[in-house]
């Protein structure tokens, strides 16, 4: 007899949220992660009094109650509501691109001004096909220049107009003096810190977690073990990469311990191609600390080989018809498969634990939620 029902390999977002739901309708699941630490890219840890993103600032937020409800099982939410600042040359703009933006660059005050003069610089284009004619459709040469040429060619290493739209569409333009990065219902970030929150949802009697452990090290003896495989890693990899390797993109990144507030917020976006980085994260203003110390975190963006962590799936039109081909062996072998690299999708953290739920759902057809509400106590 098999030990478990599931073994799933990665222990990010995807595998934890299915881990959960899976011991909670009675199946018994091995996690495993090649990394000594759970949480993903997710994970967070102390440094000098600060809790810190590793992997690049990470701020929750959904629309979904569902998806809400059960992260706040495992944790808190503080109330962080994520503001976008750039630094461009000297001086510091609002963003994303709203009515202060528009005030600081142009002077202009209403809405109404806005839309003529936005009207005035669009740069027309009928049936945008990529990321610059989009971008210039909405906004023109000048906010183009100073929000996005610079940021999406460093953090892509392509130009513009060999990217989809779909990466900054992600990004609202508002025409109102709301300046929120995120129009969601819900947001936060777990009191506390990620780790933790992924330590308690993982903290179940019928969840294994083996940590430092390579599958494709021990793939025949894992998958022996268990009914069925939840793979969240680089579906490409998995597959020995047969029919070719899907482009990622890579980043590295570098911490300071200093004393006092370096920029007063807790993400500044530098745009300019000229600086080497993309941003700098001050971790303690996702949790409105005072502390003596703080930590920053340059971000630069760098190449994805094999041996360098994918972070960002480059889902252009070839990188999406070879992952086709990935996805339709996966089907055939029967191997479930979630979350950014399995799925190849710039997905945010509420979209794969929305992920996570829904296969959980159709896996064990929610036979363990009670059909009829319980009767209360008479
Ligand atoms: N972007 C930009 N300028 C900015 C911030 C973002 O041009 O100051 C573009 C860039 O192409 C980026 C995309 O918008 O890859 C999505 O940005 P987001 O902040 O959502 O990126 P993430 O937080 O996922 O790294």
């Amino acid at each position: 007899m098999r030990r478990y029902d599931y073994l799933v390999v990665g222990c990010g977002m995807f595998g934890a949220v299915f881990a959960r739901r899976a011991a909670e309708a009675g199946r018994r699941v091995r996690v495993i992660d090649k990394r000594p630490h759970i949480a993903g890219n997710c994970y967070s840890e102390q440094i000098a009094g600060v809790e810190v993103h590793r992997y690049g600032p990470h701020i929750f937020h959904t629309d979904n109650p569902r998806v809400w409800q059960f992260l706040n099982r495992f944790t808190e939410f503080n109330n962080y509501t994520h503001h976008g600042r750039v630094r461009h040359g000297n001086r510091v703009w609002s963003f994303p691109i709203n009515l202060m933006t528009l005030a600081q660059l142009w002077g202009i005050r209403t809405p109404a001004e806005a839309e003529r003069k936005l009207h005035e610089v669009r740069v027309p284009c009928e049936k945008p096909q990529n990321l610059q004619e989009w971008i210039l459709s909405q906004v023109g040469e000048e906010l183009y220049e100073i929000f996005v040429r610079g940021y999406t060619t460093k953090q892509w290493g392509r130009d513009p107009a060999e990217l989809p739209p779909s990466i900054i569409r992600r990004i609202p333009i508002r025409q109102t003096y709301d300046d929120r990065y995120f129009a969601d219902r819900f947001q936060g970030v777990p009191i506390g810190g990620y780790t933790h929150m992924f330590a308690n949802m993982l903290d179940h009697d019928a969840i294994d977690v083996e940590l430092g452990v390579d599958y494709f090290e021990h793939a025949g003896e894992l998958e022996g073990d268990a009914e069925r495989v939840v793979y969240t890693g680089k579906i490409d990899e998995y597959f020995g990469y047969r029919f070719g390797e899907l482009e990622y993109r890579s980043l590295r990144f570098e911490n300071e311990v200093l004393e006092g507030d370096f920029q007063g917020t807790a993400i500044v976006n530098y745009t300019e191609a000229a600086v080497p980085f993309t941003r700098i994260t001050e971790h303690k203003h996702f949790e409105f600390q005072t502390s003596r110390q703080t930590v920053i975190t340059r971000e630069y963006p760098a190449a994805c080989d094999r041996g360098q962590v994918p972070y960002y799936p480059i889902r252009d039109a070839a990188n999406a018809a070879l992952y086709e081909r990935y996805r339709a062996e996966a089907g055939r072998s029967g191997l479930l498969l979630g979350g950014r690299l399995a799925t190849y999708q710039y997905y945010d953290m509420h979209q794969v634990v929305a992920q996570a739920l829904t296969l959980a759902d159709k896996e064990f057809q929610r036979e363990d939620l009670p059909v009829h509400p319980p009767r209360l106590a008479a």
